[in-house]
């Protein structure tokens, strides 16, 4: 006897529900005995299969068994991530500030580390979020694949790319965010569920506190003026997108952190006006609303070494016009 779905195999056992005959690849065990592909996919047990069906079957299994191990190890694209943003900073080593602007692949490459650097801190923001909501009780975010730092994972058509266009649009830097799919209910008090929405500006501060460290070390003075503005700029920005994420607007992460304590008619109402959190927030940067949020970045980035001349100078050779 051969494998249903394994034609090549020979195979003595069987499914219990369909009596199809199986190789111990084929069969997943269930409540009684096991049952083999096409029973777990729900099948009728007398359903003729083509060999198109059992290919399908076959390959919607192996996602299935990918998704429900999932990985807890940073993959291939938070390397190219972190290897891009290394590569870049090193490619500064030659720039000067003063003729910078006349080098358009400086300039590029100025851009690229405050773009590959925004992308690496989102990154680890919305990491910050899956990895305390794991501990809080949600596994669900190791299927996911939140656990693997894969940027791809928390991009979201409105956060990681509507908004940056508006914000390109505007004149103003093009901050992308990121979102993580948390299952609230799965998390063991409403305690984690603050902390959860808490951890996400954790990472920033530490991202921050590391470019702080590097920009008043001499390891980058006198030699790389550029590469010390920039990371000084991106500094800025970390703190900047602490303050901008803990206001407390309904679907920014400060109200996240409020939203379990409050009274429940309160909480209600305030989610019923979620979905409008986001154009709330456009219309405050629109209206300079915003602008205490880069006041902020400037006084705290100052205080961690950041001077305001060494920012300027990484604000004007990483900008796009
Ligand atoms: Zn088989
Ligand atoms: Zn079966
Ligand atoms: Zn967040």
């Amino acid at each position: 006897m051969t494998c249903t779905f394994h034609p090549d195999r020979d195979t003595l056992l069987g499914c219990s529900r369909c009596g199809r005959s199986a190789c111990p690849e084929c069969l997943r065990d269930a409540p009684v005995g096991h049952h083999c592909l096409a029973c777990v996919q729900g099948l009728a047990p007398d359903q003729p299969l083509t060999p198109s069906d059992v290919r399908l079957l076959a390959a919607r299994d192996r996602r299935e068994q990918r998704a429900r191990t999932g990985s807890r190890r940073p993959g291939w694209v938070f390397h190219a991530v972190l290897a891009a943003f290394v590569g870049l900073c090193v490619a500064t080593g030659p720039l000067q500030v003063e003729v910078l602007s006349s080098v358009p692949l400086g300039r590029a490459v100025a851009v690229g580390v405050i773009l590959v650097g925004v992308v690496l801190s989102v990154t680890l923001h919305e990491y910050g979020h899956a990895l305390t909501a794991y501990w809080g009780g949600d596994r669900s975010v190791l299927a996911k694949g939140y656990l693997t730092l894969d940027f791809r994972r928390y991009a979201h058509p409105l956060l990681s790319i509507g908004m940056p266009l508006v914000f390109l649009a505007m004149g103003a830097l093009p901050l992308p965010g990121g979102a993580v799919l948390i299952e609230e209910h799965r998390l063991r008090s409403r305690a984690w569920s603050s902390v959860v929405s808490l951890s996400g500006v954790v990472m920033n501060a530490a991202f921050a506190l590391v470019l702080a460290a590097v920009v008043a070390s001499d390891v980058l003075t006198p030699h790389n003026i550029v590469l010390q503005s920039l990371l000084a700029y991106l500094l800025v920005i970390q703190v900047a997108l602490i303050v901008l994420n803990l206001l407390p607007l309904p679907g920014l992460d400060g109200y996240g952190v409020i939203e379990p304590f409050l009274p429940r008619p309160v909480a209600e109402a305030l989610n019923a006006v979620r979905p409008y959190g986001l154009v709330v927030l456009v219309a405050l940067v629109l209206s300079g609303g915003l602008d205490f949020v880069w006041d902020a970045g400037f006084t705290v980035g100052g205080w961690l070494g950041a001077d305001d001349l060494l920012v300027g100078i990484g604000a004007s050779v990483a900008s796009l016009r």
